[in-house]
């Protein structure tokens, strides 16, 4: 039996998170490969050492001094290394970081330093082999994952290996420049390990027992999920439930491996467990909730647009053209409206309207912004007649007004847009009549 062990930031935050993490490693000789994220928050009001190298980075960038950035990110790591009392001097590496830091080496580089320290230090503590992930994980010219080379790399480097160390977070492009997955990606290279091992179990340690119902930050300890479908887990993780990357899933779903989400600082909850598809009925009628701020909706309005043939084709040909992606098509019989992040759409605003009109001519156009979308998720869902009618009276007995609702046909999930200052009622509503009420 092989397992991939990822741990996230908060895992390996102190000497203290270490030990527990030892513990966990040595508890099973199963956990042989082991990939690390960066030294995460302590504390809340902390600063992982990602963010804290990307600030240090900017400064260098602009040439200004860093030195007391830069020994601060020092700080962090020796604080570890000598209260686990380990045998290690990190002096040699600091030294080369600080001249490629001085040389430009790129933001990606400096911030894919927290990964590769962390790593060295839990490989010396572990006694396990260190392996850089610049040697294994590659990107093509594009900037694209290659999975192809990926794989046979890091086959053949770990292959006959009892146990190794492989930092999170990033790989190198075919020039060996070094470039990070977006972030929390150590999911990532958790998955991409666990596919190329072919290991029976794909472990990604945090600091929350398992994926929960809704997000712990909006609802008081939320009742967690015991197992969720792939494609449920990505409807939520895409829709702000970042407790997993939403692209980490796709190296283990091709090769049929679970994940199993588990707490370090309560490793015995089961947590839980992401599988392609299970007989498992959930607890509940769905099986998570998740949402995100930050969209504009733009509606527009036509007499007989449903007659128009190509009217559609045309409104999202303006999008294209600007490069700017939809989120939702919701439409009426003489109205469409397109859902966008609010940040992209900003930057294009006009081009886009004054595209609209001169392709389309519609009656009207429309534009509303601070929209918040809210995921219902869940395989139950389909089988269960007037999920959306819950929902609907849900949110009107707590005076939330729904702006927009779009059902996909898989029937997996439904989409609630709401003004922002609602979102964390709304939550609440759909989570109350759900999961406390257990309709
Ligand atoms: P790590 O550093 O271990 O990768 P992350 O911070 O990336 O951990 O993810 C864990 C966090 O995700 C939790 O602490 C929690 O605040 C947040 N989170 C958001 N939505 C959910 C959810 N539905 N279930 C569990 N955690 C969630
Ligand atoms: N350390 C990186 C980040 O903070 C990657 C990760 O934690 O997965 O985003
Ligand atoms: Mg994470």
């Amino acid at each position: 039996m092989t397992k991939v062990v990822k741990f996230g930031g908060s895992s390996l935050a102190s000497a203290e998170q270490f030990k527990k993490v030892k513990d966990i490693i040595t508890a099973e000789d199963s956990r042989r490969f082991v990939v690390p994220s960066a030294p995460g928050k302590r504390f809340s009001a902390d600063t992982k050492v990602t963010d804290m190298l990307y600030g240090c980075y900017d400064l260098a960038a602009k040439g200004k001094d860093f030195t007391k950035e830069f020994d601060a990110i020092k700080d962090r790591y020796n604080g570890i290394i000598n209260e686990l009392g380990l045998d290690l001097s990190l002096d040699n590496e600091f030294d080369v970081i600080k001249a490629c830091f001085i040389g430009k080496a790129g933001r990606d580089y400096a911030a894919s330093r927290g990964e590769f320290l962390n790593g060295i230090v839990l490989a010396n503590y572990l006694g396990y082999n260190f392996i850089d992930a610049a040697d294994v994980i590659y990107f093509d010219d594009r900037g694209m994952f290659d999975s192809r080379r990926t794989n046979k790399a890091l086959t053949d480097r770990l292959e006959g290996l009892d146990n190794a160390v492989i930092p999170g977070f990033y790989g190198s492009m075919p020039n060996d420049t070094i470039k990070t997955f977006s972030r929390g990606g150590s999911d990532i290279t958790g998955s991409i390990v666990a596919a190329a091992v072919n290991a029976d179990l794909y472990e990604n340690w945090t600091d929350v027992s398992g994926f929960l119902t809704c997000d712990p930050r909006i609802i008081d300890d939320p009742a967690p999920i015991t197992t969720i479908t792939y494609k449920e887990l990505r409807e939520l993780s895409y829709m702000g439930a970042t407790v997993l990357h939403e692209d980490a899933i796709f190296p283990v779903r091709k090769a049929g491996i679970p994940i199993n989400i588990k707490n370090t600082n309560k490793p015995e909850d089961v947590g839980t467990l992401i599988v392609e598809s299970t007989s498992q009925k959930p607890q509940y009628t769905i099986t998570g909730i998740a949402g995100k701020k930050g969209f504009t909706v733009i509606n527009i309005e036509k007499d007989m647009m449903n007659a128009e043939l190509g009217f559609g084709r045309r409104v999202l040909e303006v999008f294209e053209k600007n490069g700017v992606n939809f989120e939702h098509m919701p439409s009426g019989i003489d109205t469409m409206s397109i859902i966008v992040q609010q940040e992209a759409f900003a930057d294009k605003e006009q081009e886009i309207l004054a595209g609209i009109h001169r392709n389309c001519h519609p009656d009207s156009i429309d534009i509303e912004t601070d929209l918040a979308l809210i995921a219902v998720v869940g395989r139950a869902m389909k089988s269960n007649r007037g999920t959306a009618g819950r929902i609907f009276s849900a949110l009107a007995h707590s005076h939330v007004n729904v702006k927009m609702i779009d059902q996909g046909s898989s029937e997996l999930n439904i989409i609630i847009g709401v003004s922002e200052d609602d979102f964390e009622e709304a939550n609440k509503a759909i989570y109350d009549i759900f999961v406390e009420t257990k309709l």
